[in-house]
């Protein structure tokens, strides 16, 4: 299926406010496998609206506007719809009832412009929505489809979610996906090992890069849900076995959510020394689930504070200060005279237990240090999770910041 966007309205075009519909519908299409060829923006103009659609209409087979539902002669959405397939728009009763009984909820008098939002074409069929005047349109012609939507961001979230995602493959087979997430390796290295999976046209294999490492997606139409997974299965098994060590979780996991889940598992506690990432791990650490279990606490030095500490000795400090079973401490500089601009973290993970101090290196581009050093952080973290023991069978943090010392 191909899809493509139209977003309507003149602001987007002044640069008043940014096109977040856009960003969101082509995030959900993508992960429904949907592709997406096409993306417009177009002023509150009638001609060159229809100008948009008939275009889509020729080239996708699932066109999704937003914006130019409202009451006034400036939104024209359903008016060019109603050209572009020859047809009239008229009041459709039930609607405009639910119109007036919107208005009398809310202690309004309802204006004869707002008709205009309850008014229908023979090929359009509503699509209620819950938080605003403005039903939507779901339009069929031939093999192809019209969803008009409004343009406010929560109205149209919530109507995409509830209303139409739901419905995209009524009657007609499944999609369904499985993305699997890794870290520490590059997305051409990650095409380049998964290359016979990536030419198949069922299921198909894509690879991106995301802020949080390459993903890996598993896509398959099929009959039913247990028919998609049974497809799925197999290419994951296979994908794990190309790239498992790199694999850090799968679908909605976060890097946080990884550790969090494997600390809760081990009943283990964890405090951190940040300079140059900010506090941006602390950040991210502490919004993952039941962080007041396992997070000990923070501390977080200025950046260039790595001129009178070190990783190791910023775990050691937090490991004294806030007794957790395990320490992380980062520390980074900025490489001078690199180009393009690049830094340095230093992780150093004091274990409980075995005593080990881990310390790895990362180089990485100086306008991502902040971020990408916290996914660094995080994935030593998982590595050194591998081995640490329970809490149970742990010596103490004591011994390992002996050991390491
Ligand atoms: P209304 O009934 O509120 O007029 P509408 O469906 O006619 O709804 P628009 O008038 O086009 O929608 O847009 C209403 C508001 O929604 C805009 O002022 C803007 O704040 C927001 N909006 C519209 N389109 C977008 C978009 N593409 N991205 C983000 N926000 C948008
Ligand atoms: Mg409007």
């Amino acid at each position: 299926m191909r899809a493509e966007i139209i977003c309507i309205g003149s602001e987007l075009l002044l640069g008043d406010i940014a096109d977040t519909n856009t960003q969101y519908l082509a995030q959900r299409l993508s992960a429904l496998g949907i592709d997406l060829y096409y993306s417009t923006s177009v002023g509150d103009n009638l001609e060159r609206l229809l100008d948009c659609l008939r275009r889509a209409i020729d080239r996708s087979d699932l066109v999704l506007t937003t914006g130019g539902l409202g009451p006034t002669d400036d939104d024209v959405t359903r008016d060019a719809i109603a050209h572009l397939l020859g047809e009239t728009p008229v009041v459709d009763d039930i609607l405009a009832d639910e119109l007036q009984r919107f208005f009398r909820l809310r202690g309004m008098e309802m204006s004869t412009n707002n008709l205009k939002q309850a008014t229908l074409i023979p090929s359009a069929r509503p699509i209620r929505n819950t938080y605003g005047t403005a039903p939507g349109w779901w339009v069929t012609d031939g093999g192809h489809s019209i969803v008009a939507m409004p343009g406010p961001p929560g109205e149209l979230r919530h109507m995409w979610e509830t209303e139409v995602e739901p419905h995209l493959f009524d009657g007609d087979s499944i999609i369904q996906s499985r993305t699997l997430k890794l870290f520490d390796i590059s997305e051409s290295r990650v095409d380049e090992l998964l290359k016979p999976l990536t030419s198949s046209a069922n299921p198909t294999v894509a690879v991106y890069a995301k802020q949080d490492g390459i993903y890996v997606r598993i896509t398959t139409k099929a009959a039913s849900l247990k028919a998609a997974l049974r497809a799925i299965a197999p290419v994951e098994r296979q994908t794990r076995r190309i790239l498992g060590a790199y694999i850090w979780g799968a679908d909605d996991d976060t890097q946080e959510s990884t550790v969090a889940a494997e600390l809760l598992k081990r009943g283990l506690t964890i405090a951190v020394g940040e300079t140059i990432t900010g506090g941006s791990l602390t950040a991210m650490l502490s919004s993952a689930a039941e962080s007041h279990i396992w997070f000990r606490g923070s501390l977080v030095l200025p950046a260039d504070a790595a001129r009178r500490t070190s990783a190791p000795a910023l775990a050691r400090q937090v490991a004294t200060q806030f007794q957790p079973d395990l320490a992380i401490g980062i520390c980074g500089t900025i490489l001078p005279e690199s180009d393009p601009p690049m830094g340095e973290v230093t992780i150093a993970i004091l274990g409980p237990g075995s005593g080990t101090l881990t310390t790895a290196t990362h180089r990485i581009r100086r306008h991502r240090l902040r971020t990408i050093g916290s996914y660094y952080a995080l994935h030593e973290l998982r590595g050194a999770l591998v081995h640490a023991k329970n809490r149970n069978s742990a010596t103490g943090y004591e011994r390992s910041i002996r050991e390491a010392t």
